[in-house]
């Protein structure tokens, strides 16, 4: 029987920017994963496709701004969807094919089966042709993942009826789709099909869309989607979501008790993720699991048998790719007798729509209930001569600060190029900077960077100075 110091289950993020983390810290390590590709739900069927498809899309909208630039387009420009769709896969097979390289770079060996317990120390590989083996490892990493949930009532056909796997290949733009759910993945679906010419309903059970984020980036966002065309029906609880044909209807409770009816052709159910453990057989290793689904795990990611371990979408805490990756080196080192830490509050959240949305700390309804002072500083991306020459003139830069201290306590920004500029936030928030140190940190002109410069000006005294 092959023996490991290391072996995770799952190639996610999580699980194989963890195992490329124990093999550079000198393990044996292994790493199984049930499909024949790399890279889990993120490289596959998540972030990395839905950014191909997103910058497409972005193409094609941009054109009709073309104009507006003095660039003068001869004839129809169509679009050819299953082009599209041929090079987002293209993008997701270089990926994937990226990670393999990686792993064999490494030396980690790579088990192409499902991994599943016999002990805390056996784990049995079945592969698809049905054949098993078994391996021995000392220390278990759990990196499965997680998998789109959906309502009990709702009969996913993933034809017309689908989830985001589905609606990163359709064949046909829809002529209306129905999300039900504004969270992150409906949202930059929703706009992907809104470009390519679908008329587009968001239905949110909350009273805003993406819920989790500053209110104020909701607001500025749900303003510029319903420019862009987005439908949306906020506080409407979905009763029925049902395929008639070629046509999907969808029915929705509204706050006064009223049934609205919306009939789409497409409806994509986005309502959030759950974690998946099926066939991993935890019980067997004597690992437990919350009244959620999820992995249970200590402060230390420690399950509760104590040489498993577990990461990403599949315990506690928020379902990004970058946090299953900071999880999946915190183990590694954790085993190599290091003492990593990782800080959950300085995890940033991203929506890549057009203008991009990033955040990072507290939101001023988390400080409010908190009961926090905190001062407020805004700079609007239409002040910034750089916005303008791009004609990207959308949005703004909030940062957040001790209203005694100064420390910055949370970045909320709407706007061009927003998942990018978080990593300064981030990055000053990390060595707990106070809102005068970003207001006197020089920042190239012209750049969309001067926003957050302006905000923090704007947050100490009142004092941006292009406003
Ligand atoms: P996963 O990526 O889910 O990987 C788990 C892997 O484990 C899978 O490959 C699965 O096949 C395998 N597996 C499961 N059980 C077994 C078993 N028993 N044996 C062997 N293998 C097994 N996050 C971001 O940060 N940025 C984004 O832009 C972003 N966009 C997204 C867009 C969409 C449409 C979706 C759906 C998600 C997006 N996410 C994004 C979320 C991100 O994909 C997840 O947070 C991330 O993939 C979690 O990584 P993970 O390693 O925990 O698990």
């Amino acid at each position: 029987m092959s023996q490991f110091d290391v072996t995770i289950i799952g190639s996610g993020p999580g699980g194989y920017v963890s195992a490329i983390r124990c093999a550079q810290l000198g393990f044996k390590t292994a790493i199984i994963e049930k499909y024949s590709t790399l890279g889990g739900t993120c490289l596959n069927v998540g972030c990395i496709p839905s950014k191909a498809l997103l910058a497409s899309s972005h193409h094609f909208e941009e054109l009709q701004h073309f104009a507006d630039h003095g660039i003068e387009v001869p004839g129809d420009v169509k679009v050819n969807l299953t082009k599209m769709i041929e090079r987002k896969q293209a993008v997701v097979d270089q990926t994937s094919g990226g990670v393999k390289f990686l792993m064999d770079k490494n030396n980690i060996t790579v088990f192409e089966g499902v991994g599943s317990f016999e002990s805390a120390t056996t784990i049995k590989i079945t592969k698809k042709d049905g054949s098993s083996e078994l391996i021995e490892s000392k220390n278990t990493i759990i990196a499965t993942g997680s998998k789109p949930s959906s309502l009990p009532f709702i009969k996913l056909d993933k034809e017309r009826i689908i989830t985001s796997t589905e609606a990163l290949k359709l064949k046909e733009v829809p002529k209306h789709l129905v999300i039900i759910g504004g969270g992150v993945i409906g949202i930059e679906l929703g706009q992907v099909y809104l470009r390519l010419g679908a008329q587009v309903s968001v239905v949110e059970f909350m009273d805003r869309i993406i819920p989790g984020m500053d209110g104020a980036l909701s607001k500025e966002l749900t303003k510029v989607l319903k420019k862009q065309g987005m439908k949306f029906y906020t506080s409407h609880k979905v009763q029925s979501v049902e395929r008639n044909g070629n046509a999907v209807v969808v029915k929705a409770e509204n706050a006064k008790g009223e049934i609205i009816t919306l009939e789409g052709d497409y409806s994509l159910v986005s309502v959030g993720r759950r974690p998946y453990t099926e066939g991993l057989q935890a019980e067997k290793a004597g690992v437990k699991l919350t009244e959620r689904g999820q992995i249970e795990v200590n402060e230390h990611l420690q399950t509760s048998t104590s040489n498993i371990y577990a990461i990403g979408d599949v315990v506690r805490g928020a379902m990004l790719a970058h946090k299953a990756e900071e999880e999946g080196v915190l183990v590694a080192e954790i085993l190599a007798g290091q003492k990593p830490h990782i800080d959950y509050n300085l995890i940033p959240g991203v929506v890549y729509t057009w203008p991009e949305v990033a955040a990072v700390g507290k939101t001023e309804e988390q400080l409010k209930e908190a009961g926090i002072a905190y001062k407020a500083g805004s700079f609007p991306f239409r002040a910034l001569g750089r916005a303008r020459a791009g004609g990207d003139i959308d949005g703004f830069v909030k940062i957040l600060a001790d209203a005694k201290t100064d420390e910055v306590l949370g970045v909320h920004m709407i706007g061009a190029r927003c998942a990018d500029l978080i990593a300064e936030a981030v990055t000053a928030m990390e060595f707990r900077a106070s809102a005068e140190d970003i207001a006197r940190m020089s920042h190239a002109h012209p750049t969309f960077a001067e926003a957050t410069k302006e905000a923090a000006l704007a947050a100490t005294a009142n004092r941006a100075l292009h406003v």
